[in-house]
């Protein structure tokens, strides 16, 4: 079978991959993607520390809604949502990040399921004792 173009998953440049897992251009592409990721899980692992209840709770800079937040070249982001994706894998569209810990500070990704926004906002309102609005 003829190898098809697609787009290199660091640059994003369409490149022919002679092998189904061949993802990335080039050595350089792929290197520094590992390089971002090892500069990614030192920040995880230096900003936060281990709770007795197990979770990984965030000790670097937080946002106003508790979330830890990270840096990645210049965007901010939240840190459970960086966790998740190194640990776990991409969050599909539309979906957000639900810590079953209640915990908005941890990013151990054993704590969080990816859920719809909808299902999200009721569990936080089950969880603060919200009485249900049901039909
Ligand atoms: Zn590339
Ligand atoms: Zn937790």
């Amino acid at each position: 079978m003829a190898s098809e173009l697609k787009p290199c998953r660091r640059c994003g440049i369409p490149f022919k991959g002679a092998r189904r897992e061949q993802v990335y251009c080039s050595r350089s592409c792929a290197s520094s993607v590992r390089l971002h990721r090892r500069d990614l899980l030192e920040g995880i692992a230096t900003q936060s520390r281990l709770d007795a209840s197990g979770c990984w709770s965030w000790t670097g800079n937080v946002n106003e809604h508790g979330y830890g937040r990270m840096n990645l070249g210049g965007a901010p982001e939240r840190a459970h949502r960086v966790a998740y994706r190194l640990f776990v894998g991409l969050i599909p569209e539309g979906m957000t990040i639900d810590h079953l810990c209640r915990n908005r500070a941890c990013v151990n990704p054993q704590h969080m399921e990816v859920v719809t926004r909808g299902e999200n906002v009721r569990r936080g309102f089950e969880a603060r004792g919200y009485p249900q609005c049901r039909k």
